[in-house]
């Protein structure tokens, strides 16, 4: 639930990521360059967003994050978890794939390759704080919340996806969630990009991300094939979202949490708004 008072720090905040990556689309950046740069964005955000600055802390107090990016058009793929020390998870993610003969690094092998270190306290908010401190005095299970995530098809047709957070609130450390991993919570082929949001154990046990992939691959059409993504998350217990775009330009936000906020701009549409009933939009 993303409270009444924080509404408008999150559609400006998605405003703003959006512009930046669809501005360096226009400016020529490929989808991996764009998707980066809204997620750096948002990540950078201390007002919003549970992902690098303000991200959800786990149950000792300390942040750590989980970023995931990959590449449609070669399925290239870079992603870290559990680090502690990094400024943008996401940057450390695309040093991954870029740099790195791996796909996946985490806890101090992956800090230790983070050019942008910064002390763990400066990721905690005064909000995240708060937070915290609520979630410790009704002593309930791990809450998620506001994970980020940028979808992106530039002008040679590629994909990206890329999907960073903080995971879920008071969880226990150590613990991975979806985003960080391909295929369950961030996933980009050559026909859709999708990143994913909401309860991390349902979006693995359901392979989320690249479910969605695959019903589309055989025949479904973008809206039932996220209908039923969705549906398999409740099965699991679960509940969340997801932003995904087809090779065609054909864009989809779904979610079945109270509410999601999410933003898009294509060339001739653009859209940013804080969906308050679990709904399906293809456009
Ligand atoms: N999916 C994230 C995780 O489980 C949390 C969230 O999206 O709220 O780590």
């Amino acid at each position: 639930q993303i409270k009444e008072a924080d509404r408008p720090a999150y559609v400006n905040g998605l405003i703003a990521a959006r512009d930046l990556g669809f501005e360096r689309l226009e400016q020529g950046a490929n989808a991996i360059e764009a998707s980066l740069a809204a997620v750096v964005q948002m990540e950078n955000n201390p007002r919003a967003f549970n992902a690098g600055t303000g991200a959800s802390p786990n149950r000792d107090g300390i942040v750590e994050c989980d970023a995931a990016v990959m590449a449609g058009h070669d399925g290239s793929a870079g992603a870290v978890a559990a680090v502690t020390a990094a400024q943008n998870p996401v940057l450390l993610a695309e040093k991954v794939r870029r740099e790195s003969p791996h796909v996946l690094l985490v806890g101090a092998g992956a800090d230790a390759l983070a050019t942008d270190k910064i002390d763990n306290r400066k990721l905690l908010t005064e909000r995240s704080r708060q937070a915290l401190k609520r979630w410790r005095e009704k002593k309930q299970g791990p809450v998620g919340s506001a994970t980020v995530g940028a979808v992106a098809l530039d002008a040679n047709g590629n994909l990206a996806a890329a999907t960073s957070t903080g995971g879920v609130l008071g969880k226990w450390p150590g613990r991975v969630g979806d985003s960080p991993l391909l295929g369950a919570g961030t996933y980009a082929n050559r026909q859709i990009a999708v990143s994913c949001t909401g309860k991390g154990e349902a979006f693995i046990r359901a392979v989320s991300a690249k479910d969605l992939a695959c019903r589309l691959r055989a025949g479904e059409s973008l809206v039932e094939a996220a209908k039923a993504v969705l549906e398999q998350i409740i099965a699991f217990d679960g509940s969340g979202g997801l932003i995904a775009i087809t090779a065609q330009g054909q864009v989809c936000v779904g979610f079945n949490t109270p509410n999601m906020a999410y933003a898009w701009k294509s060339a001739g549409h653009e859209a940013a708004a804080i969906g308050l009933e679990p709904e399906i939009i293809c456009f």
